[in-house]
């Protein structure tokens, strides 16, 4: 099962954040039929956006990660919520690169780094925070350090994983964020750091370990850490007949009109779980008065 926990360690001054995100990414993988590399990407996507949705501060509260590097997937997106809900796509799932070994995707090359990440946080107010940076080499993790580092003022090591078996399923997607606050002493700064040199590959960690607990009691080994909340993270995509309706009369009755005329009826498609939603003529016509009053 998926699970996301968030820790403190360092008394205090080492803040964590660990998750295990394989099924969710198995999800998505069937419904975009996502090649390895793309899978590669939108699971380290997916887990980073789960963890930063762990920062807000309330339940509704929602982030999306957008990376678009010129590289063949594409942009990459995904959407989390506080309380755990993950949904992510690609534009082109079924892009290929050639791996860097047998075993090695080349995440980067796939996404490209002539471009950049962008990190909008949806806190229920009336403008999302927006902030950008341009991509370090489209791996992801070190395009979020670069991020975290330069638009947050917030030193920080993210790892993030994913490996696939023979048959494209997925065998193990997992992450963590670890960020270091002002008062951290030297003595602990210096052992996390020599903990985070001396890692294993995580996707090894997460193989082997599986649960994000113990993969991070392996890597905040000496460190006391603390877990201070366990939740559940799943995909779910909140997508509704209402919101395509939103999306219908947001068209214009222009628009609508000549769909009424031309078509007779309309099918609209959730990008994120592909669910068609279908609108017939007496529907749409519903829909055009509506436009019509706005
Ligand atoms: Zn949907």
């Amino acid at each position: 099962m998926d699970k996301m926990i968030r820790v403190s360690a360092g008394n205090g001054q080492i803040r964590a954040f660990f998750v295990r995100n394989s099924d969710m990414l198995e999800r998505t993988r069937e419904i975009h039929q996502l090649s390895p590399v793309a899978a590669a990407a939108l699971g380290r996507t997916m887990a980073a956006t789960a963890m930063m949705a762990q920062m807000l501060k309330a339940s509704g509260q929602k982030i999306t990660i957008r990376i678009n590097g010129g590289g063949p997937l594409g942009t990459v997106l995904c959407v989390a919520d506080y309380d755990g809900n993950v949904k992510g796509l690609v534009d082109y799932p079924q892009a290929e690169t050639e791996n860097i070994s047998p075993e090695k995707l080349n995440v980067g090359a796939a996404i490209g780094k002539d471009g950049e990440i962008t990190v909008i946080k949806d806190l229920g107010m009336k403008t999302p925070y927006i902030g950008t940076y341009p991509l370090t080499n489209g791996e992801i993790a070190e395009d979020l350090t670069a991020y975290f580092l330069h638009s947050e003022q917030q030193p920080s090591s993210v790892g993030l994983s994913v490996k696939v078996n023979v048959d494209y399923s997925i065998l193990t997607s997992g992450g963590f964020i670890i960020q270091v606050l002002p008062d951290i002493s030297e003595k602990e700064l210096r052992l996390l750091e020599s903990r985070l040199l001396n890692l294993p590959p995580l996707s090894e960690l997460y193989e082997t370990l599986r649960d994000p607990e113990t993969v991070m009691h392996t890597v905040l080994d000496g460190l006391n850490p603390i877990v201070s909340e366990e939740k559940k993270v799943v995909f779910h995509c909140d997508c509704s007949r209402e919101r395509m309706e939103e999306a219908l009369i947001s068209l214009g009755a222009k628009e609508l009109s000549s769909i009424i005329e031309e078509d007779g009826h309309a099918e609209i498609k959730c990008h994120f779980c592909l669910e068609a939603y279908q609108f017939n003529k007496m529907e749409l016509r519903k829909l055009n008065i509506e436009a019509l009053g706005e």
